[in-house]
Order: C-alpha cells, then structure tokens, then sequence
C-alpha cells in the first residue's frame, strides 16, 4: 500500500492577499510532504504529526505560532491526534506557548491515561515532554493589529459571532494512510478570535474535530468549533462512509447536515478511506486544502 497524506490549513472566506495565498500554499506542499516522508519511516500517526505539526510552525495559518489571540490577548492552542489502529486519541486544551500543540497531544496518548489534557496542566506535561517554548513566538505584529481591528469591531457591537466566519478559520488538519493500511487524523488550533479564555473549541474532542478508524477511515475538521461539536463532524461522517461506501459523498453528506442545522459558513471537513481515497468538503467560501502520494500532490485554496 502506497502511503497517503491529505492536509488542510482551514475553512472560511481564505479573503487574502496573493503573498499569503502563495504562502498557504507552499505550507500546505510542504506539509503533506513533510507527511509523506514522516510516513515511508513510521506510520499514519508520524505522518499526521509532521503535517500538522510544520503547519504549526508555519505561522502561516491559525495554529501554533500563528494562532489567534484570545479575548485577553493571548494565544491559547487546542490539538488533537488519533490512532486509527489502537483506537486511542490524545489532545491538548487551552495551553500557552508550546513546540507543538499536536506532539503534546501525541505525547497525552502515549503517555497518560487521559484523553484531554487542558491548561495549566497541560504545560504541565510539555514540561516533561521537552515542548515548552517561549510566549514570544506566539505574538506578532500583524496579530497585534488584527486583535485590535476585532477588538474595536466587537466594542462597537459589530459583534455576530455565529456570523462572523472570519473570526475562526486557518485551522490546520491532516489524515494520513500508511504502508500497513493504518490511518490517523489529527487537528490543531489557536480557536477563534476573542474567544473566551479557556475556551474549548472541536479541535481536541475526538470524533468533532478528528476521528481515525482502521478499515474505515480518517477525518478532520475546521470551522466554528461550537457547531463541529454539537454536530460531532468527524464521527458523523465516518457513519455517512460505512453508509455510503463512498467518502466524497460521506463528507458532503456530513458538512449538508451541519448546513442544514446550523446555517452556510460554519465548517469543512477533509476526510480519507481506508482505500487511500482523499476528499473534502466546505460550506464556507473557501477551504486551504491538499493531498499527496509519492510523487503526486496537489493543493489548492
Ligand atoms: N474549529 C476551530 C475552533 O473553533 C476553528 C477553525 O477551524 O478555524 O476552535
């Protein structure tokens, strides 16, 4: 079996300058390739990892050092990585300044017990893990000026969360099959803009923001997090993939449902079968979005 990565760096209106767009771009490339090596050495789960995690450093999308702020200024990061062959999943919640929000996700899978790990308690086990980083990263001043625009906009009332698909968006995801047939999905955030501090977006909750299911299939999601959650996106299109057979029809089907519940400009959804079939999904004006095998790898926006 051919390995296969597919990646994306978010759903939402993607409104942006050509410089950026060719730096979404190049990331997503370089993501999926990054995935694609991770995976010809280890598995599903490596591979997912590196994606996600280079799109972390990036800076380029809202993940890791590009993550948006909180209503308090801060960057507070949500990730989550499933194990399509054990059926295991970590995630990390509301933690400041680490590597990488999806190694310390990795590493609450591996190493603990737990499921998710949220906050002080998560820096907590990056300590151990080897992943703290310094608050500096996470802080830029193109960020500084966006945070003081929605700041303003929300003080003068302009403040339709549900509305105001821009304020999430950029997520980063990836879903991966390996050699052996295995699959894994993983997603990362900074959540969404003004968000409340120690709010949990769909990122970290497995079967919302991620799900990985050997023989099955793989997911991951972005959009507003509220929404992904009370619809547990990724697990209702592994349910539409076993009704289907086809997981371009159990991803539309999926983000049709969402639409239909809870309105246009609420989320996207990239999903792959266990056969290495990729496919996405979005009812946003525009998703950042790519997939690969060896020699073959395609991205758009
Ligand atoms: N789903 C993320 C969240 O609400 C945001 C996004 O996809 O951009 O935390």
């Amino acid at each position: 079996m051919r390995p296969v990565v597919a990646v994306h760096g978010g759903a939402g209106r993607w409104d942006v300058d050509e410089e950026r767009r060719r730096a979404a771009l190049k990331a997503l490339r370089e993501a999926v390739e990054a995935g694609l090596t991770a995976a010809e050495r280890g598995d599903a789960v490596d591979a997912v990892v590196a994606a996600v995690e280079h799109m972390e450093k990036s800076g380029v999308f809202n993940a890791g050092y590009g993550a948006v702020y909180a209503i308090d200024g801060r960057a507070y990061l949500d990730a989550g990585v499933m194990d399509g062959r054990s059926g295991r999943a970590g995630a990390v919640a509301a933690v400041e300044a680490v590597k990488s929000a999806v190694r310390l996700a990795r590493f609450v899978m591996e190493h603990t017990d737990h499921v998710i790990v949220a906050g002080e308690g998560a820096r907590l086990l990056a300590a151990k893990a080897g992943l703290l980083d310094t608050y500096h990263k996470f802080f830029s001043e193109e960020k500084n000026r966006r945070f003081r625009e929605v700041l303003e906009e929300a003080r003068r009332g302009n403040w339709r969360y549900k509305k105001v698909v821009e304020l999430a968006g950029d997520t980063v995801g990836a879903v991966a099959l390996d050699r052996d047939g295995n699959l894994a999905a993983a997603t990362s955030t900074g959540g969404v803009w003004l968000k409340w501090p120690g709010r949990m977006g769909d990122s970290p909750i497995p079967g919302a923001g991620y799900y990985a299911e050997n023989g099955v299939g793989a997911f991951s999601a972005t959009g507003i997090g509220e929404v992904i959650i009370l619809s547990l996106l990724s697990y209702r299109a592994r349910n539409e993939l076993l009704k289907t057979g086809d997981v371009a029809q159990a991803v539309k089907n999926a983000v049709q449902l969402v639409t239909a519940v809870h309105g246009p400009d609420t989320a996207g959804l990239i999903g792959l079968d266990a056969r290495g079939n990729p496919a996405y999904a979005y009812n946003t004006k525009a998703m950042a979005r790519g997939w690969g095998k060896q020699g073959e790898i395609y991205v758009d926006l």
